[in-house]
């Protein structure tokens, strides 16, 4: 029986969803990464959450996260409407949403979850609007998400880039 409690540890994945940002690189592999930290999401291995709050915050002692009485731990909202990160879609920068995972230590906020451990389960590409006509572009960045995570990912407004889940009808046009 799963029992909704504040802090638990979690054999079995919670689900729900969340926004990375990809800076599109020369060189080099396309990477997810945490919006907030930069912090790049590992390909085929689970991403670890840490805290260095007590760095910062004198009386914090170090712990491991997330903590119930911080606000570490990688983030998923319960439900995709109420997202509301950006990812800083530019030139550069590349917005994805996503279903992702967690397990391990899980703390539920209101909102959603901070996990210990995460991991992306589907992906959808927002296509940023310098190159939302470049179909071929969006497809070889899908495809490479896709070979190195080993997740579906699909590319928002084109049915030939992997299929569009129904959830992103629920994408709030702010992150859009
Ligand atoms: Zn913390």
């Amino acid at each position: 029986m799963t029992v909704h409690v504040p802090d638990r540890f979690s054999e079995e994945a919670v689900v729900g969803w969340r926004v990375w940002r990809v800076p599109l690189t020369f060189d080099g592999p396309l990477r997810l990464q945490s919006p907030v930290y930069s912090l790049a999401w590992e390909t085929r291995y689970q991403t670890e959450a840490s805290c260095i709050k007590h760095v910062f915050h004198r009386g914090m002692m170090p712990h491991s996260a997330p903590d119930p009485a911080c606000t570490c731990g990688l983030w998923v909202a319960k439900f995709v409407r109420t997202l509301s990160m950006q990812a800083g879609s530019s030139p550069t920068v590349l917005s994805v949403v996503g279903k992702c995972s967690l397990w391990g230590r899980v703390v539920e906020y209101t909102g959603g979850y901070r996990g210990q451990y995460a991991y992306p389960y589907e992906l959808v590409v927002i296509p940023p609007k310098h190159i939302t006509n470049d179909r071929d572009a969006l497809r070889e960045i899908r495809d490479d998400l896709a070979l190195d995570y080993g997740v579906d990912v699909a590319v928002l407004g084109d049915p030939g880039a992997g299929t569009i889940p129904a959830w992103t009808t629920e994408i709030p046009q702010s992150i859009l």
